[in-house]
């Protein structure tokens, strides 16, 4: 038997037990005639004794014992003098009688501590070290624990856990598919799936009824904190329900989720709609742990003169409590935070609400203390405050608001990670312009249900038309979403051609699943939960990537396995491909 207990567990209550211990070691001491280890596994960690005056070969030979070997010893169990308060075998230490090496190891490249010397780089090239850390360790254990309940959930209430395939055919539509060659068909190539999607809707036309799966999905995207290029949803789709029931049935499996997993009881969500959510917050996930609200202003600052707001199709503004003490300095660092790239802002006008109850302001020239008098009673501000005013073409501005809401969310320190705050936004629009190339794309994807009320407007104001579509927010995360969806294939079709695919384009891409809906597609509806999200949620991460065992990089590669690779002629051969080194 290599063990009888593990590095946790032994307690005061364990004492004069003689136990058989295996880890690997995490420290070795020597303090005048004894030596001391620290003996780790994924269960915890626990000290070890050699003393030279009861066994001098035995402590001699620990004191070689370097970091990261692999140990067996067999002991007695026995009270510590000096006790560790910070671990739970923190009372007890074992008086070793028989060592055997069962593995050495080179000095690891960094210390294996919660508080390891090693950069991202050299961790994620020894990836197998640092998940012998705690602190990674624990994240796997969480995402599993969270898979684990959420399998246990959905399986109580009737979900089949159904796999398919992940050779598929490409979809040009949605995200960049990854595209694998496919060597007995010359010429031709499947793609990974981006999701389930389709399959899950053929097994609803099969009778499934109630399916999940806990799924790879794989997009060919520019990589950020919260997109790896492989990714796993909790996938699901039901049949003969309405909206309502998919977001009971998906916000009690959140609950029970934040229940059994945090411990904590989540008051039912709150319902908004896209338009509101747009209008106070400027997003689609707002972050509702904080107010600081988008308001707008346009007629009150009409016809004063100033060219720049009485142009602009939106001016809005947002209420920072209690700032209007900031120096010129930060106010800088917020029109510098407002103007980059990645915002667009032009600039940005403020308010200050001084205590006395004078306005001073950016644009004084043009307007009086009693025109932001009244800017300020719109935005509820109080002496004190500080107004924040962007202004331009409407959705952009409001997003623009919205960055700038959540800088000053975090500068107030008002994201607190052990606060949740969940709700379901409605009533997504059907689909989304592309200017440039003056078409419509589908918002969610081609196959989500319009609200039945806005069918008619299919023909006469495409982007006006509401679907049945929602997602659940979670702090300003988009955790996951989902729609009701068309199952006449009739719609189907006309939904292809308002996205102006031609009768064979869409033949061709989605006939399988047309041709299925001639044989009696249920009415279905379902989601899907980004799972990395949801657990880097759950542990408090900033990037998805700690909650992965193997994740990618930011170019994504894997460094430990150094992939993406080149491959062999011949392997280039047999695909028929070839490389061009332009
Ligand atoms: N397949 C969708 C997605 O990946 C989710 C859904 O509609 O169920 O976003």
């Amino acid at each position: 038997m290599y063990r009888t207990r593990t590095c946790g567990e032994l307690r005061l209550s364990d004492l004069d037990e003689t136990v058989i211990l295996a880890g690997w070691v995490q420290k070795n001491r020597k303090m005048g005639g004894m030596t001391f280890i620290d003996i780790r596994d994924r269960y915890g960690i626990t000290q070890l004794v050699f003393n030279q005056e009861i066994n001098a070969t035995l402590c001699e030979q620990a004191g070689k014992i370097g970091r990261e070997w692999v140990v067996q010893v067999t002991g007695v169990v026995q009270e510590r003098y000096n006790k560790n308060g910070h671990i739970p075998t923190g009372e007890i230490e074992i008086i070793v009688s028989e060592l055997k090496i069962l593995n050495m190891s080179e000095v690891p490249p960094f210390t294996i501590e919660d508080e390891t010397d090693g950069g991202d780089d050299i961790r994620m090239k020894y990836r197998y070290l640092d998940l012998r850390r705690n602190v990674v360790r624990s994240n796997l254990e969480l995402r599993h624990k969270m898979a684990f309940e959420t399998r246990r959930f959905l399986d109580d209430r009737g979900f089949l856990e159904v796999e398919t395939p992940v050779l598929i055919g490409s979809t040009p539509e949605g995200a960049r598919d990854f595209i694998v060659p496919s060597r007995m068909n010359p010429g031709e190539f499947y793609a990974l799936p981006q999701s389930p999607q389709l399959f899950k809707q053929l097994l609803m036309v099969s009778g499934f009824d109630r399916y999940f799966q806990i799924a790879k999905c794989f997009r060919d995207e520019d990589l950020r904190a919260d997109r790896q290029p492989e990714f796993t949803q909790i996938d699901c789709e039901m049949s003969f329900v309405e909206q309502e029931d998919v977001l009971q049935l998906f916000e009690s499996l959140t609950k029970h989720l934040f229940k059994t997993i945090k411990g904590l009881d989540i008051p039912d969500f709150p319902r908004m709609t896209y338009a509101e959510a747009m209008k106070r917050y400027g997003s689609d996930k707002p972050d509702t742990r904080f107010g600081i609200e988008l308001v707008e202003i346009k007629d009150l600052t009409l016809g004063k003169g100033f060219e720049v707001f009485d142009s602009a199709e939106y001016v809005g503004a947002i209420c920072a409590g209690s700032c209007a003490s900031y120096t010129r300095k930060q106010l800088d660092e917020l029109t510098d935070f407002v103007k980059r790239p990645q915002i667009g802002a032009k600039g940005l006008v403020y308010v200050r609400c001084d205590m006395d109850g004078s306005f001073k302001s950016s644009v004084d020239k043009f307007y009086s203390s009693e025109d932001l008098k009244c800017w300020a009673k719109r935005c509820y501000a109080k002496h004190g405050d500080l107004l924040l005013i962007l202004c331009g073409e409407t959705e952009r501005t409001q997003k623009q608001l919205c960055e700038l809401r959540l800088e000053m969310g975090n500068r107030l320190e008002l994201r607190n990670k052990n606060k949740y705050n969940c709700l379901w936004v409605t009533d997504f629009p059907l689909l989304e312009k592309d200017e440039a190339l003056n078409r419509f794309f589908a918002k969610h994807h081609p196959f989500t249900s319009p609200k039945p009320e806005d069918i008619a407007l299919l023909d006469t104001d495409p982007g006006a038309v509401r679907a049945d579509a929602y997602d659940m927010v979670i702090n300003g995360v988009e955790i996951g979403g989902g729609s009701i969806r068309i199952h006449d294939s009739k719609l189907q079709q006309k939904m292809f051609q308002v996205l102006g695919f031609t009768e064979e384009k869409a033949q061709l891409q989605f006939g399988f699943l047309m041709n299925a809906f001639r044989y009696g597609a249920p009415p279905h509806g379902g989601l899907a939960f980004g799972l990395d999200r949801f657990v880097s949620l759950f542990a408090g991460l900033d990037s998805i990537r700690d909650c992965i065992a193997f994740p990618k990089n930011n170019s994504g590669r894997d460094v430990m396995i150094d992939a993406p690779s080149a491959i062999e002629q011949e392997q280039l051969d047999e695909l028929n491909l070839q490389i061009s080194h332009a």
